[in-house]
């Protein structure tokens, strides 16, 4: 038995006859996109988030961009992001032609926080986009505070993190906007590409609504620049089936997850080596840090990420063993060629965690057996962290 790193198919399974039923409804009412479908995701997906407004767009990345075009970030302006951040946080900042400003995670948590960011604010600093990366929130008070009274937005990139909890607060209207993907492998993923970006602020929200849709105000008539970020029928359709299971699906994914804390903390205490820790020098290679929860956070557990002195080493078990895995992410934004401006920037925690991580199958959908199976070939390695 191999275990997937991530079934989506097993989504549309476990909810095939509601799915089928909503994509019935759309095709056969003929109206395609930005219908009463996406209405309804969008009102649904505001009140989830305790939101005042969600726009939906086209994707994740639209999110991003476009909260970015609606803040007015540009050309001069600076968007502090995390160095340590799936492509697309860093890209989306790029296209509205702003400077991009990386600061370097905390090296336990994998997130910014306001110690780091503070260093790098200057008098061109427009926007902060904190990333909830693998679903656990970023600490955002502080770096409310931090811009309080400023010219600076916060946009959250909050991809990875469908249902967190922040503080008490469901994640989606802490920032001024907040960017959601529905990729299909998010905790919340649609049947194609989608995104949405929730707000408080109503004039943001309606500057989205434009710019998604070549800046129309009224039928064919644009007084803004506007592109096409459209989200269609049939996702909005079937995200609003997919939201009715997000919690219990996000309740499953924490499920898993303190079980493989459970016996990394036990391998940690050496109780469930079979032989001593030394067994390390057997494999080769173990594991060396892994996911801590804050106190006042309630992650979504989009990913389950540990580090390891050896990540060949660690694949190949983990293959060998029948547990497929993913590497979230190897290489980071500044060691991408798109961005060989920062070929020469020091980012070293940025470059050491791209090195060490390595994601741990917790979708959903695993089974009872499933998990037992990756329980079973994490006990057999090492924790010397
Ligand atoms: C998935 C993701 C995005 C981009 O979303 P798309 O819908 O794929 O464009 C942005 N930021 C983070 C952190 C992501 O994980």
């Amino acid at each position: 038995m191999t275990v997937p790193f991530l079934d989506v198919n097993a989504g549309y399974n476990e909810l095939k006859f509601e799915i089928d039923d909503a994509v019935q409804t759309v095709m056969s009412r003929g109206n395609y996109i930005l219908g009463d479908e996406v209405l309804r995701f969008e009102s649904k997906w505001a009140k989830f988030c305790n939101a005042d407004h969600c726009v939906a767009v086209g994707n994740g990345y639209d999110a991003l961009y476009l909260a970015l075009l609606a803040a007015g970030v540009g050309h001069g302006d600076e968007v502090i992001v995390p160095s340590n951040t799936f492509i697309a946080t860093w890209m989306a900042v790029r296209s509205v032609g702003a400077t991009i400003v990386p600061v370097e995670p905390d090296p336990i948590s994998h997130l910014i926080d306001a110690s780091k960011v503070a260093p790098a604010i200057t008098s061109s600093t427009r926007a902060i986009i904190p990333v909830h990366l693998y679903g656990h929130p970023v600490d955002l008070f502080p770096i409310m505070d931090l811009v309080a009274g400023r010219s600076i937005v916060v946009i959250e990139d909050a991809a990875q993190a469908h249902g967190a909890y922040y503080r008490g607060g469901l994640i989606g209207k802490h920032g001024d906007m907040v960017a959601w993907s529905f990729y299909p492998g998010k905790n919340l993923g649609a049947f194609g590409d989608a995104g949405g970006v929730t707000t408080n602020s109503a004039d943001y929200a309606l500057k989205i609504a434009r710019h998604r849709n070549y800046g129309f105000e009224a039928k064919n008539s644009s007084r803004l620049f506007g592109v096409n970020s459209r989200m269609d029928e049939l996702q909005a359709a079937t995200l609003s089936v997919k939201l009715e299971v997000l919690e219990r699906w996000n309740a499953r994914r924490a499920e898993i997850a303190s079980i493989y804390l459970a016996t990394i903390e036990a391998g940690r205490d050496g109780v469930h080596l079979k032989t001593s820790p030394r067994r390390s020098s057997r494999l080769g290679f173990g594991i060396t840090a892994w996911p801590s929860v804050a106190h006042w956070a309630e992650p979504a557990w989009h990913l389950f990420v540990v580090q390891t002195d050896d990540r060949p080493a660690m694949a190949k078990f983990l293959k060998n063993q029948g547990v497929e895995f993913g590497v979230h992410y190897p290489i980071p934004p500044h060691r991408q060629r798109a961005f060989s401006s920062f070929e020469r920037k020091a980012l070293p925690i940025a470059d050491v965690l791209a090195n060490r991580v390595i994601s741990l199958p917790i979708g959903p959908h695993l089974s009872a057996a499933q998990t037992e199976k990756v329980n079973d070939v994490l006990s057999q390695i090492p924790v010397i962290g």
